[in-house]
């Protein structure tokens, strides 16, 4: 596995194997990585030649500067993973090499970010759609690959290749769990036991939730519901829940005939806030 840090060896790295007829697969990461981040790698080796993952603890996708520091970095760990997972070359710049001088450029992605995520992190999903576009430019890959579990990123970053006519297919692999229901997140690893004893309520909630949806239950209700439970856990602080329409994102007053549902939430567990979520096709 080549180890690139410059913006250029990257370029040169991915041109060179694009010249040579390789399919190039993008695997963006922050790493502190976990088989959720390494199934993303082995789909990529399965359809392609080149696997190129990047670690980058992105700064600009942090509105908390608190979360930025505290963020995971393993590198070592991370690059031993790698290897076997597939990876081919991993990419791991420094935020000067990323930023050389500081962005100005702003992306709105109108209602899809005006809920969720989007709505409860201001500035997050521009910090993303900036990293994103500028891996794109730079690995030009054949298709880039991301996580589920991240629900609202994938539709963003779907419409930013829309938006913008980036040549590459967006490939979404499913969420990875914990024996225990708990979505494998690189955050996890900040919770404390009684944290992380709790953690698996959230994916309880959903489920339960998903139940509901499934027996036409009013999302209004869904929602109540979902919120009483986790309410109830004096170690999980609720920051939202919602359900949605899992292409849109907007907020369901009711179900439509045909269309799938989400249900998002993000909650906080002894200073660590964590989201996970469902789709339901009904
Ligand atoms: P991150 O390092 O958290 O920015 O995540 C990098 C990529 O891995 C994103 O596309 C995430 O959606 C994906 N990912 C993170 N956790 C999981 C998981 N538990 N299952 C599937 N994909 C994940």
């Amino acid at each position: 596995m080549q180890i690139l840090t410059t913006a250029a060896e990257l370029q040169a790295y991915t041109e060179q194997a694009r010249q040579a007829g390789q399919r190039i697969g993008l695997v963006p990461t922050m790493g502190a990585l976990h088989a959720g981040h390494l199934q993303l790698v082995q789909a990529a080796r399965a359809e392609c030649n080149e696997v190129v993952a990047t670690i980058f603890v992105n700064p600009t996708q942090f509105n908390n500067a608190e979360d930025f520091r505290l963020y995971p970095r393993v590198p070592e760990a991370d690059a031993a993973l790698l290897a076997p997972a597939g990876c081919t070359a991993l990419f791991v710049p420094s935020v000067e090499e990323m930023y050389p001088r500081p962005p100005v450029l702003r992306f709105d992605f109108g209602d899809l970010e005006r809920v969720m995520e989007g709505a409860h992190r201001p500035g997050h999903f521009n910090g993303v759609a900036t990293v994103v576009s500028k891996l794109f430019h730079l690995a030009r890959p054949h298709r880039a690959y991301f996580g589920q579990k991240d629900w609202q990123q994938v539709a963003v970053i779907r419409q930013l290749v829309a938006d913008l006519s980036f040549d590459l297919e967006i490939v979404a692999c499913p969420t990875i769990r914990e024996a225990d229901g708990l979505a494998m997140s690189s955050r996890n690893r900040r919770l404390d036991p009684a944290a992380r004893a709790a953690a698996p309520l959230l994916h309880q909630v959903l489920a339960a939730a998903a139940a509901q949806v499934r027996q036409g239950v009013p999302p209004a209700q869904v929602r109540a519901a979902a919120e009483a439970t986790l309410a109830h856990e004096p170690l999980v602080t609720p920051e939202y829940v919602e359900v949605a329409d899992a292409q849109t994102l907007q907020p369901l007053e009711n179900y439509a005939p045909g269309r799938a549902v989400v249900l998002c939430l993000a909650a906080h567990l002894g200073g660590v806030r964590l989201i996970d979520n469902v789709v339901v096709v009904r």
